[in-house]
């Protein structure tokens, strides 16, 4: 079945706040709009199959209709403001008034999360510069793991990534942290390549993550926030996670290597 997609005007770029483990009360700003928009179409992502995969920089929603969306917020319902939503926030390219304008309007750290594509791109880098946090997706050891997990458009690879991630690091004045989502436990020497990697990016902080609810196979627009579609929907993809006890083990043994601190979700497992 088709899905009806919104006018751009009709879309309200502003969600929340949601509850997050990481970042605890979150307003979303969707800087996207309402087509899934993004350079990777990772297989756990919640958006369902991203329906215009890209690397081209746009603006997709002006930043005066971000600027009145955020006029019905109240600041003190608001722990920080997160550019993510409907894609990858660094394909807006008015991505550095966005978080501008939020700091002024709701005078809370701004958190995007990217998936690191287009670190390297200068102006990309550039724009990020303004926010209080930058959360990099980095899942991938390889090429080969790069097109299982995330599958991103072909002018992309493993290396200029990682090059582009790097780059980032070496510049940004904020906090970077590094977000790594496991699908399965990993052996000892992809642990050690992650642990090198990490020696070499210096994130001031590691997320790990693993999937804790079925992925939606088509595009949900709820899905920038927590709601969670009812268990048995035809729509729902269950997905391959690992156990809790692996996450801290591999968390202990980062810290250990690294003396980065390493945080994961407290899951509510069976
Ligand atoms: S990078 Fe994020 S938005 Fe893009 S496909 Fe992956 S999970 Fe979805």
């Amino acid at each position: 079945m088709t899905q009806k997609t919104l006018p751009v005007h009709d879309f309200d770029p502003v969600y929340g706040p949601v509850t997050s483990w990481r970042f605890g009360r979150s307003l979303g700003i969707d800087a996207i709009g309402p087509i899934s928009t993004c350079p990777f179409n990772c297989v756990y992502c919640q958006l369902g199959d991203i329906q215009h995969k890209t690397t081209q920089r746009q603006v997709f929603v002006s930043t005066a209709h971000i600027q009145q969306s955020l006029k019905r917020i109240d600041p003190a319902t608001v722990d920080v403001v997160t550019l993510s939503g409907s894609g990858e926030p660094t394909l807006a390219l008015n991505l550095a008034d966005i978080i501008t304008c939020a700091k002024a309007q709701l005078d809370r750290p701004v958190v995007v999360l990217t998936n690191g594509s287009l670190l390297g791109n200068p102006a990309v880098r550039s724009a990020l510069q303004v926010a209080d946090q930058v959360a990099v997706k980095l899942d991938a050891l390889s090429d080969e793991m790069l097109q299982g997990v995330n599958r991103p458009t072909t002018e992309l690879n493993w290396r200029s990534i990682v090059a582009g991630i790097k780059e980032f690091s070496s510049t940004y004045q904020g906090e970077l942290a590094l977000q790594t989502m496991l699908l399965s436990p990993w052996n000892a020497g992809k642990q050690a390549e992650y642990i090198q990697l990490i020696k070499e990016i210096m994130p001031d902080e590691i997320q790990l993550n693993t999937p804790s609810r079925p992925r939606a196979r088509t595009r949900q627009l709820e899905a920038r926030g927590n709601r969670v579609m009812a268990i048995g929907s035809p729509n729902l993809q269950p997905l391959k996670c690992v156990d809790l006890q692996t996450l801290q083990n591999f968390a202990v043994e980062i810290e250990r290597c690294t003396g980065i601190l390493t945080r994961y979700p407290q899951l509510k497992q069976a």
